[in-house]
């Protein structure tokens, strides 16, 4: 028959949220110019103070999750595959390759430059 038994535990610390000062809350973004930064150096003067005042610890590590979002429309990170790249449905036009994102007309300018392909002649809409 089955048996379960437990391993591998862990404790769970979640820092709180930038916005978040208990008494009033707003956005991360609002509470900080740089967000990313300053959660990691939050995150890491946790750790820190768990190493100095907790006993019986093994090893504390700061973990997270990376997010790709365009710096231009904030939209998720995506691109084309190489199989979309030849879809006449996915793509700009025949300039289209493997890699170009898919979320906004600056990021698909940006990339262009980058690779130097030419770039889509964007339709004027009145
Ligand atoms: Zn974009």
């Amino acid at each position: 028959m089955k048996r379960t038994t437990r391993d591998d535990y862990r404790v769970v610390v979640t820092p709180r949220r930038l916005g978040d000062f208990g008494w009033m809350s707003m956005s991360d973004r609002m509470a900080s110019s740089d967000p990313d930064r300053d959660m990691r150096e939050r995150c890491e003067e946790i750790a820190a103070a768990v190493k100095r005042h907790v006993d019986n610890v093994g090893s504390v590590e700061v973990q997270f999750t990376e997010v790709h979002t365009c710096s231009h429309c904030d939209l998720t990170w995506e691109v084309l595959t190489a199989v979309e790249a030849l879809m006449a449905s996915h793509r700009q036009d025949e300039h289209s390759v493997e890699g170009e994102p898919v979320c906004c007309d600056k990021a698909i300018d940006e990339f262009r430059v980058e690779r130097g392909l030419p770039p889509v002649r964007w339709e004027v809409t009145s």
